[in-house]
């Protein structure tokens, strides 16, 4: 039988003509993620048509220079510059001084555009500053006119968040008010573009689109959950960021806990951003107090000197722009419970770290040994347990491993992997995910996006932790060194080395 397909059309197939107006738009994220993002979705027939994009920053460029300054930044230069050329036209460049005067300006300019390139009123802004920016542009963005919806009846505004949303509970919470002062909650699209990956994306449609793994997806057959983010870079040039946040800031709050609300939660009423939001949130409701006075278990570590591709690489210390007795956690492993039916004391490991020996981002579902080892008498050993892999680094890819017997006369039992790997079946070139989340924001469509109470549950769950971490009379005493290039602390080695499969 042929396989079938089924598809919904494209949820940005036709996306409504709009302007990008991108805040920081001199900086690392412009120029490395979003216009990349963006002149993909243009090379791909994806973006709006009439669109504009507008970078705004305090540093004074003219649109020439602002073109030139992107171009140089592109990773892969494009085979048809003259591709990018046609691109570069939409791209228009504004100093903003983040005061009202220069907000008014730039709201005449937009209105300006509007009528230029038949844009519709239609605006999306993109906050790619410092973090501390994000509540005064909301401000002047309110203060303007530039949020308000009404005035420009039909033309929308939409507002991207980048992470980190907030430094703790109190800071997130004020944010939220702040943003909704002057815009909506739908207006409003918390990015994380963990979950635009494809991989994290199928998780849904591999428990809930098929028959088979749902009915062991509980406590009754998973032994353990592991939820893993390595990365093989150390800090960079982001330690003036990284210091004040560290990893559980830096990962745990926002990915690691997307990709564990997708692995956990209760099957939806159907597939609408709102319905799946609210049983995200039900899990982070169900988390069970952490405490590491109670005995909750948490490794915290930061690498020091080693080696990485076959090159010596500092300490996190050393690191330029990173204080010489910093007691920033590069590296955190958690153990977590979900007090509900289907996952009453199974472990879930939520492990990320920077400078570790391989970059590798996945999900396991370790499933229950069998209950009876008929074939003890024969091999004399345990057999290994079934275990399914929803892998997103270094490969898309889903991997369910068992047991099967080896040919020959002779009773051999070998783990075998059947995988489904996304490169080997789809060719077409797919969207990166900063693309996919901003074609997402163009539609309108809030799924990928984190919703109000889904940000606000996951720091009221995550700041006790991090009070308890960082309040102690001395923190960077409870830090596990470990070497860069190694798979971390030593007191972490059993755990990880159920999760990395090598
Ligand atoms: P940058 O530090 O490169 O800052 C972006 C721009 O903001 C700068 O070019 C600068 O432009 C402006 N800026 C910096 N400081 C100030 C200030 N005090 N007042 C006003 N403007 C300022 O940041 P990134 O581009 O790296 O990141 C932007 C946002 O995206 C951050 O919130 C970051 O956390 C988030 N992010 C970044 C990622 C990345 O890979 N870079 C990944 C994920 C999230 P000018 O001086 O011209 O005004």
């Amino acid at each position: 039988m042929p396989a079938r397909q089924l598809c919904n059309l494209e949820p940005a197939a036709t996306p409504e003509p709009c302007i990008i107006v991108i805040f920081g738009a001199s900086g690392d994220l412009t120029s490395r993620k979003l216009i990349p993002a963006l002149f993909s979705m243009y090379d791909q027939g994806k973006m709006p048509d009439p669109f504009s994009i507008v970078g705004c920053s305090r540093s004074a460029m003219s649109d020439t220079e602002f073109r030139e300054h992107l171009f140089s930044q592109l990773q892969d230069q494009p085979e048809d510059v003259s591709r990018w050329q046609d691109f570069a036209q939409n791209l228009h460049y504004q100093t903003v001084t983040y005061d009202t005067e220069s907000f008014g300006k730039l709201a005449d300019f937009l209105q300006e555009l509007d009528r230029n390139e038949q844009t519709a009123g239609n605006r999306v802004f993109d906050l790619a500053v410092p973090p501390k920016l994000y509540p005064r542009i909301a401000e002047l963005l309110g203060q303007s006119g530039l949020s308000r919806e009404e005035d420009r009846f039909p033309g929308w505004a939409r507002i991207i968040v980048e992470k980190p949303f907030g430094h703790d509970l109190e800071s997130a919470i004020a944010l939220n008010n702040t943003l909704h002062e002057h815009f909506k909650e739908e207006q409003i699209f918390r990015i994380d573009h963990y979950m635009a990956k494809e991989t994290v994306q199928n998780t849904l449609i591999l428990r809930f689109a098929n028959s088979i793994f749902e009915p062991l997806w509980n406590r009754h057959h998973v032994e353990y959950i592991g939820i893993m983010a390595s990365e093989e870079l150390g800090v960079g040039n982001r330690a003036g960021y990284y210091e004040h946040t560290g990893v559980l800031r830096d990962m745990f709050q926002n990915h690691l806990m997307q990709l564990l609300v997708l692995t956990a939660m209760e099957p939806p009423y159907r597939y609408e951003a709102n319905a799946v939001q609210d049983e995200k949130a039900k899990v982070i409701r169900s988390l069970r107090k952490f405490s590491i006075e109670q005995g909750s278990r948490i490794v915290l570590g930061q690498y020091s000197e080693g080696t990485t591709g076959g090159s010596s690489v500092p300490g996190y210390r050393d690191e330029k722009g990173v204080d010489s007795r910093s007691p920033t956690p590069t590296f955190a492993f958690m153990e977590l419970f979900i007090d509900n039916w289907r996952w009453q004391d199974v472990p879930f490991y939520l492990i990320s770290g920077k400078r570790l020996r391989r970059k590798k981002t996945r999900i396991i579902i370790q499933f229950k040994k069998v209950p009876h080892l008929l074939f003890k008498d024969i091999l004399g050993e345990d057999i290994g347990a079934n275990r399914l892999v929803i892998e997103t680094y270094p490969e898309e890819a889903i991997r369910l491993i068992f047991q099967t017997k080896d040919p020959g006369m002779a009773m051999c039992l070998h783990e075998m992997t059947m995988d489904f790997v996304y490169h080997e079946h789809y060719q077409k070139i797919t969207l990166d995910a900063y693309a996919r989340v901003l074609l997402d924001c163009i539609a309108g469509d809030h799924m990928l996006f984190w919703r109000q109470d889904g940000i606000e549950l996951s720091w009221s769950f995550l700041t006790p932790v991090l009070q308890e971490c960082e309040e102690c009379p001395s923190p960077e005493r409870q830090l596990h060194f470990y070497p860069a290039g190694s798979w971390g602390p030593e007191a972490v080695q059993q755990t990880m080395n159920l999760l990395i499969d090598e």
